[in-house]
């Protein structure tokens, strides 16, 4: 299937790949999918298009390799199966892109890595040279070290992290599933949803909770981080990595493949404020503000948060680290990065006239 320059939706784009279409049933590495994947993105990459592969896999490969066999606590069974199963899967991919004259490189990160700006921008700057120098990105989780609270919900999560870090115009979610459904896929009478746009109805119900044989994802985590990713200006396609030709079909606007497409935001969140978004977990301490300031953070108005809002406050914390901000009630109203440190801003408090304790421009507001 070839499409042409001017049926292309996009140039520069994320795609991740799950476990249930990078492996067969018996575990091992699915040969015919990954070469296929290759093939269309090679084909894409000739069309101009950028492309930064987030690539699950590595603890299915190895757990194909290695079996269930030894006693194992979870942590060390998941260490072993990732440090053996991700050089299976990323020498895979090396070869399917070798045929082409594409060469592919490993990167692999943790979530400690995007909750420190500068680790941030080394590892944005890292996957920039790569793609400046035309190799393919292959992100994946470094699984081996980060390990309980430490680890992302799930590569999805971490591919919207990407996405966002990379500017994508979209992620493209490849998994086993056609999209998601109005009900449970099972049932004859559930449809995939074509188009959910930043307007939509919450959906967290109707979206079935079960988690595939091999990845760590649901529908549900997919669900939500399409919203958050969507909602900061980058459109998400979930659709079924497993079709022929899934990837040039989304990628040709000529072609109706059903999957589903979370339409963006019109407005692009800033890059600061992106990643402000997905560093929640990170935060070191808390602002408590009156009904006043939560109603101005929560208006379509562009505010700062100034110390007369704030009523009080949680942690210890330094300039420039990421707070929350939450309501009287403990609602999160949004996360932000702070001007003064703790013990500043505690004096602050209630103060009129005081420069901003957020500036609005390291402010994102939760939905
Ligand atoms: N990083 C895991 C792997 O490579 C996948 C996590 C997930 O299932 O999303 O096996």
């Amino acid at each position: 299937m070839l499409i042409l320059k001017t049926n292309l939706r996009y140039k520069k784009i994320t795609v991740k790949v799950g476990s249930n279409v990078l492996t067969k049933s018996d575990g091992t590495l699915n040969d015919t999918n990954i070469s296929h994947l290759a093939d269309q993105i090679t084909k894409l990459r000739h069309e101009g298009v950028e492309v930064v592969l987030v690539s699950s896999g590595a603890v299915a490969a190895g757990r194909g390799e290695i079996g269930n066999g030894r006693k194992l606590d979870t942590v060390s069974a998941r260490q072993l199966w990732s440090a053996v199963g991700q050089v299976k899967m990323i020498n895979k991919w090396a070869e399917a892109f070798s045929k082409y004259g594409i060469v592919c490189a490993q990167v692999l990160t943790t979530k400690e890595n995007f909750s420190d700006r500068v680790h941030y921008l080394n590892m944005k700057n890292c996957i920039s040279t790569l793609i400046e120098n035309k190799v393919i990105p292959i992100v994946n989780e470094n699984d081996t070290i980060s390990v309980t609270e430490l680890m992302f919900t799930d590569n999805d999560e971490l591919s919207g992290l990407i996405a966002s870090m990379e500017d994508s115009e979209a992620l493209i979610i490849l998994s086993n599933i056609d999209g998601i459904y109005d009900g449970s896929p099972d049932l004859p009478e559930s449809r995939v949803i074509r188009e959910i746009t930043t307007k939509s109805k919450p959906l967290n119900e109707a979206i079935s909770t079960s988690k595939s044989s091999f990845g760590r994802g649901g529908m549900l985590t997919k669900y939500h981080i399409a919203k958050k990713v969507a909602k900061g200006g980058i459109n998400v396609h979930i659709a079924n990595g497993m079709k022929e030709n899934t990837l040039l079909k989304i990628m040709n606007v000529s072609v109706d493949f059903e999957h589903t497409v979370f339409l963006s935001a019109k407005k692009k969140s800033s890059n600061v404020k992106k990643w402000i978004s997905y560093s929640e977990s990170f935060a070191k301490g808390e602002l408590v503000v009156n009904d006043g300031a939560r109603a101005v953070l929560l208006s379509s108005q562009a505010t700062s948060l100034l110390p007369i809002g704030v009523i009080s406050i949680e942690g210890t914390f330094e300039k420039g680290d990421l707070v929350k901000i939450k309501d009287e009630t403990g609602n999160l109203i949004g996360i932000g990065k702070t001007e003064y440190n703790s013990e500043k801003a505690e004096k602050l408090i209630g103060n009129k006239n005081k420069k901003a304790i957020v500036h609005y421009d390291y402010l994102y507001i939760m939905e």
